[in-house]
């Protein structure tokens, strides 16, 4: 059984059924082949007629996506296609079919290359999501160009299937036909991976961080993808597909018996509510945490409305998308975050210079405030969809408090200049600070006197706590908030926020994991934004434990020594009130220290 079995980082849950199918994100071979001279302006007007069959073909695509996926998730696409406008990139390609004489699918794949070449000297993860768009296009064009048809990933599926890839980008996974794609695995990525948030929200169960897939996994071959366990079983017997269909069909069971939380109050034993919102990345996410029961959104991500564009996003089409989300949580708070530009969001039309270290550099609240028009426009749209719904700003990758006291100060003087112009706008909004740096953590008292709520971006406090990048699959048992050092930072802000009269909440992927939503309701944090698939699992958790449960387990995890040790106890507490079986199997007590009165 054991080489049948790979494990990987579970990052959506669910179990999928089905053969492979691997997509590879390789250049088709293309033969060097030398064209008479008097045939070169031909290669020319083929490779102009090819771009412009190809941006068709991209238009169309598009208009697909947007019935599947949403208008503004469609806008992907247009990063793909200005890359076929790109006069720089074409001119380079037909310079070097006339200059060496070649054929136009080879001059495309020599440019193609130098291009990738010289974006992957860079070692920037930022060009890297622009390396898949970049590499999407060439296999389309050349493909064209030697007559293959097009590189449409599900055209040929004919069966449920499961994707193998080295990679998914957020955009791959936007555009998957969940028809055809019953799950997905990739070698690279973790459970905070962009695309990884994106399948779980959109509810295919994935795997990520399973090293060599492509090759351990041919395509074709038959497996049971688990995405809770975080596993995959090759060639599976019929009564180990008997077995995983049994669990399968449990856990939908269980998912019907968690919507009935959803209609029912999120509070413990002892009468205390804690507030649960959605964080929505994506417009269709705000269906889905309606759905839930998400009491407003803790986490609103507005990289998208740039990721993808070509051009930035208006203050009227800001505005327009902000109401939009307050209207759909009548009465509850809705926490746009401004722009989290850098790091791993390297948006097409916001072009800047590459950085050796991208996630210590030029990123987020340090954009913003570079970029004041950039930021005034965001922060105006905010304002102005405030003046119809419960809208807070947050603002990201706080380290100085003077970040938070410019904030401020471009609030005041822009809804000062909204109110001049006799626009309708708020005349200020509550702001928060998104505590996700050990800077922002050891300060937290502090910046809860100048801000009006703080907001604890787990992901990124762990990685810059733990000095462990997020996306780093090797390194994904080092990435773990229930660190003894994390623990303490999760700590120090609650209290920090108690004693200035603040509220605090969690909104990194923590919160929606059933164990640590209980530990951090034991820290004292009584408000939780988690990802809407998971709203209906962590309330019914909620009414299941008391905050005295809660907080001794909080207690005794802060005093354990390791993530490890810290995590059995959380395990061995919630054992007392929860049957961990019904939860996640890796929620399972460490052997030999089950309770009696656990059903395993
Ligand atoms: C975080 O860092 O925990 C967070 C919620 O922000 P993001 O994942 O968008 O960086
Ligand atoms: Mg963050």
């Amino acid at each position: 059984m054991s080489d049948r079995l790979l494990k990987g980082i579970g990052v959506s849950p669910g179990i999928a059924v089905g053969p492979t199918v691997v997509v590879r994100w390789a250049l088709p071979e293309v033969p060097h082949r030398v064209v008479p001279r008097t045939h070169v302006e031909k290669e020319v007007r083929r490779l102009r007629a090819a771009l412009k069959d190809v941006k068709r073909h991209l238009t169309e695509l598009q208009v697909r996506a947007e019935d599947r996926a949403g208008v503004d998730e469609a806008r992907i696409f247009d990063a793909q296609i200005l890359m076929l406008e790109d006069k720089d990139f074409v001119g380079g390609v037909a310079e070097l079919i006339r200059e060496n004489r070649l054929t136009a699918e080879k001059a495309f794949e020599f440019k193609t290359l130098e291009v990738r070449d010289l974006w992957t000297s860079v070692g920037s993860p930022l060009l890297k999501e622009r390396l898949a768009d970049l590499t999407g296009v060439a296999i389309r064009v050349i493909q064209h160009l030697m007559h293959r048809g097009d590189a449409e990933v599900w055209d040929s599926i004919s069966q449920p299937s499961i994707l193998v890839a080295r990679e998914l980008s957020p955009g791959l996974t936007v555009q998957l036909d969940r028809e055809h794609v019953v799950g997905l695995i990739s070698e690279e990525g973790t459970r905070t991976s962009h695309a990884a948030i994106l399948a779980h929200s959109i509810g295919i169960p994935a795997i990520f961080g399973l090293r060599d897939a492509v090759a351990r996994l041919p395509q074709g071959a038959m497996v049971i993808l688990d995405g809770t366990r975080g596993t995959v079983l090759r060639d599976p017997t019929p009564e180990e597909v008997a077995e995983a269909e049994r669990r399968e069909a449990r856990r939908h069971e269980l998912a019907a018996h968690l919507e009935e939380a959803v209609a029912q109050p999120s509070v413990t034993l002892d009468g205390v509510h804690v507030a649960l919102r959605g964080n929505v990345d994506l417009p269709d996410e705000i269906a889905a945490a309606q759905a839930h029961g998400a009491e407003g959104v803790g986490l609103l991500r507005t990289e998208f409305l740039i990721t993808g564009h070509s051009v930035l996003p208006s203050e009227d089409e800001q505005a327009v998308y902000f109401r939009r989300v307050g209207d759909a949580f009548p009465g509850y708070p809705v926490v746009v975050r401004t722009y989290d530009l850098g790091g791993d969001k390297f948006p097409a039309p916001f072009r800047t210079a590459p950085e050796p270290n991208p996630f210590l550099g030029w990123r987020a609240i340090r954009v913003c405030l570079d970029e004041p028009e950039l930021f005034r426009t965001q922060i105006r749209a905010v304002l102005r969809a405030a003046a119809h719904a419960n809208i807070h700003l947050m603002i990201p990758l706080v380290t100085r408090l003077d970040e938070v006291e410019r904030t401020r100060e471009y609030m005041n003087e822009e809804a000062d200049r909204l109110r001049q112009s006799g626009i309708e706008a708020a005349a200020t909004v509550p702001l928060g600070v998104m505590v996700e740096t050990p800077a922002a953590a050891v300060l937290a008292d502090r910046l809860a006197e100048i801000s009006d709520f703080l907001s604890v971006g787990t992901n990124d406090l762990t990685q810059y706590t733990l000095v462990v990048d997020r996306a780093n699959a090797r390194l994904a048992d080092r990435f773990t908030p229930h660190d003894p050092s994390v623990l303490r930072l999760l700590k120090l802000v609650a209290e920090a926020a108690r004693a200035a009269g603040k509220p605090a909440s969690v909104c990194g992927e923590m919160a929606s994991e059933p164990l640590s939503a209980f530990l951090l309701v034991g820290l004292g944090y009584e408000t939780l934004s988690v990802a809407p698939p998971a709203l209906p699992f962590i309330k019914w958790l909620i009414r299941q434990v008391s905050t005295a449960q809660a907080r001794a387990a909080a207690d005794a995890a802060l005093a354990a020594r390791s993530a490890a040790l810290a995590l059995d106890i959380l395990r061995f507490a919630l054992a007392e009130a929860v049957d961990l079986s019904l939860l996640d199997p890796d929620a399972r007590l460490p052997a030999g220290r089950r309770s009696g009165s656990l059903r395993l």
